[in-house]
């Protein structure tokens, strides 16, 4: 258990991001995962009260944008400005409690990313020297050999790509090799999980090369991107300029007191395709500038849909927004963090996501508190009775709730995200279990019992309040909802730490509310 920072001060700040996307079509699902499980990490952070700073966005500068804005037929500005606004409302519609929404066309990214060049200039560590490939004038890109079908651009299959050569800055990342490998070694956690770390100390020892860091912009194609300071001729290349965004985010290069603040990130969560860019090319990045590296790259792996890849060409992905309309944010939330494994690749499938709703949503939590509920309705009036003495059942469930405070905050913290998931859920079941066990419907009828049945509707009661503060980093609307038929206010930051233990809180009444989760078909649903 390292990084417990469960009973840390208010005042730690926590500054988390995910990977800014290339908005070369809309957001599918597989794009959720991630935002996803940064939000529960977020979320879990201000439970805890820590001043959390969340930050997502786009990543515009790309030649992929270009090309898709052309296959559209719109302008470049139209065509981001769509793709900004469906991103956008994917997010919210799955409720992501992002802080800051970044689009490196913004002109204080643009300042940042000329600033971090100049940096590496001033240091020595930029140099011109000639880039080579197949290049597409349609895709405005080079191939590497392997990429090309048949000697054809892989986009443009009736198309012979050059062998052209041109004149490019360099960034010496070769030169930053030791000290990336110091840095990896004597940080164990920089690089999680563990079979990530593996792979990029294996990149290290294959042999660093120094990587181009600007493309030459091409007569009679638009320049898009970041200029070369000095080189209006050169822009930055793509991933120069998008990692730079983590920076612009807390204000680099010009609100130093927002930056000093925030900086370094606590956390960069991203995908295993880019560990290179994020665990090599973005610390070098930093070392040349003088900039503080960030404490963690948590690296996820991949979903498939039905077990096969998602992708464009295969026509299979699904549009997240849909799906909430007919399941609701919570349960696509729920089902993609149960799923996921940070070591390992996950599969979404639509009977999966109705079956975990039923089973767990609906049955689990959805009837557990439907009961407490109703119980105290039909036996106390509405009325949440003090516990009377606690027996060997009691203590057993606090017991419960406590470790499940303890152990899920963990995972969690460790990014075993499916687990903390899966460590709370073993509280709704022991709590239902507790229910089964004392058989309040029978104290009901027995004269003499009227304190015990106090104290097992109290304790079921609290079960329950407990869960709402421990589920709310994954399915944060049925949390409130929760709260509120135990007539409670919504969840508060430092909850976690506040009113996360047994009997920290008052319960006085319980309130109507609907059905949490209403069963689902098995079959397709419109
Ligand atoms: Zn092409």
């Amino acid at each position: 258990m390292t990084n417990t920072t469960q009973d840390d001060p208010a005042s730690t700040r926590y500054y988390l991001t995910t990977a800014i996307d290339y908005p070369n079509g809309p957001p599918h699902i597989g794009h959720s995962l991630e935002k996803v499980a940064a939000d529960a990490v977020a979320r879990y952070h201000r439970l805890l009260g820590h001043d959390t700073y969340f930050s997502m966005g786009l990543d515009e500068n790309s030649q992929h944008v270009v090309k898709a804005a052309k296959e559209n037929n719109v302008n470049l500005v139209t065509w981001t400005n769509r793709m900004d606004e469906a991103f956008r409302l994917a997010w919210s519609s799955l409720d992501i409690s992002y802080d800051r929404w970044i689009r490196t066309t913004e002109e204080q990214h643009f300042r940042a990313s000329q600033e971090m060049f100049r940096r590496a200039q001033q240091r020595g560590d930029i140099y011109t020297s000639y880039y080579s490939g197949w290049y597409c004038p349609n895709c405005n890109t080079f191939y590497i050999g392997d990429e090309l079908i048949g000697g054809k651009c892989p986009n443009h299959l009736s198309l012979s790509p050059e062998w052209l050569e041109e004149e490019n800055y360099f960034f010496a990342l070769s030169k930053y090799s030791d000290r990336l490998l110091a840095h990896i070694n004597e940080h164990p956690d920089f690089i999680v999980p563990a079979v990530r770390r593996a792979e990029v100390l294996g990149i290290i020892r294959q042999g660093l090369r120094d990587f181009s860091v600007s493309r030459l912009v091409r007569p009679g194609v638009p320049a898009w991107g970041v200029p070369v300071p000095g080189d209006e001729q050169h822009v930055i290349y793509v991933w120069f300029d998008a990692l730079t965004n983590y920076l612009t985010a807390v204000g680099f290069p010009d609100d130093t007191a927002t930056f000093v603040y925030y900086w370094p990130a606590d956390a960069h969560v991203i995908g295993k395709d880019i560990t290179r860019f994020h665990c090599l090319y973005w610390p070098a990045m930093l070392l040349s500038a003088g900039i503080p590296l960030p404490k963690q790259v948590a690296v996820h792996g991949f979903i498939t849909l039905e077990g096969q890849k998602i992708s464009k060409s295969a026509g299979n992905s699904i549009d997240p927004v849909e799906l909430v309309d007919e399941f609701g944010a919570d349960a696509v939330r729920y089902y993609l963090l149960r799923n996921l494994s940070f070591a390992s690749d996950g599969d979404f499938s639509r009977a999966g996501l109705v079956q975990h709703y039923n089973d767990e949503l609906a049955n689990d939590l959805g009837n557990l508190l439907n009961r407490v509920v109703t119980m105290i309705k039909r036996y106390r009036g509405g009325a949440i009775p003090a516990s009377g003495q606690p027996g060997e059942l009691e203590a057993d469930l606090q017991r419960v709730a406590e470790d499940t405070r303890w152990h899920a905050g963990a995972a969690l913290e460790s990014w075993d995200i499916g687990t903390a998931l899966s460590i709370t859920w073993g509280l709704v079941r022991r709590t239902n279990q507790y229910i089964e066990q004392c058989e309040p419907w029978k104290l009901a009828r027995q004269p003499g019992q009227e304190n015990h049945l106090n104290t097992v509707l109290y304790s079921a009661a609290e079960a329950t309040r407990l869960l709402a503060i421990f589920l709310a980093p994954y399915i944060p609307s049925a949390s409130n909802r929760i709260r509120s038929q135990l007539g409670l206010k919504a969840v508060s930051n430092a909850a976690w730490v506040r009113e996360g233990t047994w009997g920290s809180c008052e319960l006085k009444q319980v309130a109507d509310g609907s059905l949490l989760f209403p069963r689902k078909e098995n079959g397709k649903g419109g």
